[in-house]
């Protein structure tokens, strides 16, 4: 008996129409566990490196975790894995909503789509009812039209749809697939369902998931929720709204945006206002979010309502979280917030994502006042900043004149463009755009994330350490008292050690070996969540979370039967970080794809920033180009993984 998972996978061949209900290998499970590390394995069996993005032997997996569709709170997140258009790498890409429990409901751990369909269809899972059926009808629809569309048709409205957008069908580099109340947003991973010619996956299930231990499982999960409450009602002192509570960022619930609109970069990346936010913008923010915000809604089985649904009087009703609020409004330099709702709905029915999608069109503007792009490109685009947006915006999806060019993201259009445009497309790591932040001085915690994290997205590594330390030593103990969610005490010592000036501070502490600590550390936990479908707002995301390295081994031993400790889940962790990266190093991914935007920082320290990498490559087991090292492998049980290497030559080219 499989406890936890349903121990079945749903092949889906879109070219020949086959559908197969496949038992998956118990095994996997022990070395994996589920989720994004057996979503790796999978890429790593059946997609060789050579594999276009656009191939039909690209694969696409929806996944739900190890700990989705049981009680486990917040383990709702569908992970979802293809390679990426823009990147070229394996794209993951989560998204939470109710979808990764509705699939495990109907019976399945992964739905695994191959092939090309001929014409547009949607995949219809109702238990062991599988079915594509025509989906001509949808072609241009919008991804929230489509889903309500679908639950129409088939006469349930319980039934959970992920679907893609215009944007998706014309394979927009950087298209989402949207799904209720979430996004599966970064990579593009909803271009390459619409080049599969899938418009959306609909799922109902109405199975039992099988717990081993119960009578253990049940406690530990309300021990979960009871102190993801208390947190929520005990904010971290001296912590910026959105980190001082769980949550996926509570941007809905927060008004304050003084540290966002002031931290964070306008247009392309470009500009920090410092002085943005004054009383009268306070005023006005907090009327329109409170104006347009109609409820916060969660995601399934979880209380923290990060999401909310928008009514805006221009666009109608829809749902948003997180700092898409935000990206739109800042990229296109406008002063209200209205425009940040207005648009985020459009290109929410559009289906692209919320950080690519505004980075591309404020990089447009750019080009467009360098004199690299022409009014001619323009031809027929309003001249105020919301209007060009707009017009952008609408091109851009439909892969019109020079929204054809800008809808492979700001690398490839710039490569595309020439005449200097390469220069404006700065804020990329891996051909992908990032968060808008441009800061001081070097820090090399955040050095390191932004190198060695492959998703391409800081909040995707970050959480478990705090971002700055107290000024005052009496908080920082305050602080480390109830920390127990630390791996060991080391971490509470390097944090206490953890000055804001002097020798105790950044850029040289914490030193070298403690940052290749820190980083791992916070790396490790986002893996877990990923292998076991659980949000990071309630676990890596954040400080002081519920689901923490010590309580974990206990949730998915209870669930599973398989007892494993915290050792063994920290191989596991490690297991399946290694194989992300070897997939990524087959393709041809090697240290220097391990960089940060070079303007990042205004001062650098390139021989220090050398030296922590080094260090990195050293801590992760890696050689000094980035490549897991035969040994790392071996230990890890991925040994077929160095033999292929081997055979490719890898080690050779690294040793040059
Ligand atoms: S923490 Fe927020 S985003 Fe995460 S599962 Fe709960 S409601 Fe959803």
């Amino acid at each position: 008996m499989r406890y936890a998972e349903t121990g079945y996978n749903l092949e889906v061949d879109l070219s020949t129409g086959n559908i197969e209900r496949v038992e998956t290998d118990p095994k996997l499970t022990e070395l994996y566990l589920g989720g994004l590390g057996t979503n790796a394995k999978i890429m790593w069996d059946r997609v060789p490196p050579e594999t276009e993005p656009f191939s039909p032997d690209n694969l696409l997996i929806f996944s739900a975790g190890l700990l989705g569709g049981t009680p486990a709170v917040g383990a709702n997140r569908t992970m979802i894995t293809s390679i990426s258009p823009q990147t070229q790498f394996m794209a993951y890409s989560m998204m939470g909503g109710f979808f990764a429990s509705e699939l495990k409901y109907a019976g399945y751990d992964k739905v695994i789509i191959r092939g090309k369909s001929p014409k547009l269809v949607y995949l219809y899972i109702n238990d062991d009812k599988v079915e594509l059926r025509d989906a001509s009808h949808l072609a241009g629809k919008g991804s929230v039209e489509t889903q309500e569309q679908i639950k129409k048709e088939l006469g349930d409205m319980r039934i959970h749809v992920a679907a893609i957008g215009l944007a998706g069908e014309n394979r927009v580099f950087f298209a989402s697939i949207e799904q209720g109340r979430s996004s599966a947003s970064r990579q593009g991973l909803g271009a390459v369902m619409g080049d599969k010619g899938l418009k959306a996956i609909a799922v109902r299930g109405k199975k039992d998931i099988s717990i081993a231990r119960p009578e253990e499982f049940m406690p530990l999960c309300d021990e979960v929720l009871r102190y993801a409450m208390w947190r929520q009602e005990n904010p971290v002192p001296g912590m910026i709204p959105i980190l001082a509570i769980l949550g996926s960022p509570q941007e809905m619930l927060e008004c304050d945006e003084k540290w966002h609109t002031e931290n964070f970069s306008w247009g392309n990346a470009r500009t920090r206002r410092k002085t943005f936010w004054n009383p009268e913008i306070e005023e006005l923010w907090t009327d329109a979010q409170l104006k347009a915000r109609k409820r916060l809604i969660s995601c399934y089985n979880c209380p923290l309502k990060c999401g909310a649904t928008i009514t805006s009087p221009n666009e109608g009703a829809y749902m948003m979280k997180c700092f898409s609020k935000l990206t739109y409004t800042m990229a296109a330099y406008v002063d209200d917030l209205n425009f940040g709702f207005d648009i985020a709905k459009r290109a929410t029915e559009y289906g692209i994502d919320g950080f690519s999608g505004p980075q591309v069109m404020a990089f447009a503007v750019e080009l467009l006042e360098a004199g690299i792009l022409t009014e001619k490109d323009f031809e027929g685009c309003p001249t105020d900043n919301q209007g060009r947006f707009y017009w952008l915006l609408d091109r851009i999806v439909r892969r019109e004149g020079i929204g054809d060019v800008l809808a492979d993201g700001t690398y490839w259009a710039a490569k595309k463009i020439g005449n200097g445009a390469e220069e404006f497309a700065h804020n990329n790591i891996r051909k992908q755009e990032q968060a808008p932040l441009k800061l001081g001085s070097v820090n090399p915690l955040y050095y390191l994330m932004y190198c060695i994290n492959e998703k391409g997205n800081i909040t995707q590594i970050e959480g478990q350490f705090p971002q700055a330390p107290y000024a005052d030593p009496k908080d920082r103990e305050e602080f480390c008292k109830d920390w127990f969610q630390v791996p060991d005490d080391r971490f509470k010592e390097y944090f206490m050690k953890w000055e804001p000036k002097g020798e105790f501070a950044m850029p040289y502490y914490p030193g070298i070996k403690e940052c290749c600590e820190i980083v791992d550390w916070m790396e490790r936990m986002h893996y877990i969540d990923d292998a076991c479908g659980v949000c990071t707002g309630l676990s890596a995301f954040h400080l002081k979370p519920p689901y923490h390295i010590h309580n974990y081994p206990l949730l998915i031993s209870a669930a599973t039967g398989m007892d494993i400790d915290e050792a063994e889940l920290t191989k596991i962790s490690k297991r399946n970080r290694q194989l992300v990266r070897a997939n990524n190093v087959r393709r041809g991914y090697r240290r220097a794809d391990d960089t940060p935007p070079e303007d990042h920082w205004r001062k650098r320290l390139p021989e220090y920033e050398k030296q922590i990498m080094d260090a990195m490559c050293e801590f992760k087991g890696w050689t000094l180009d980035g490549v897991p090292t035969k040994e790392t492998l071996q230990e890890l049980d991925l040994g077929f993984v160095a033999e292929d290497f081997e055979q490719r030559g890898i080690y050779k080219d690294g040793e040059d």
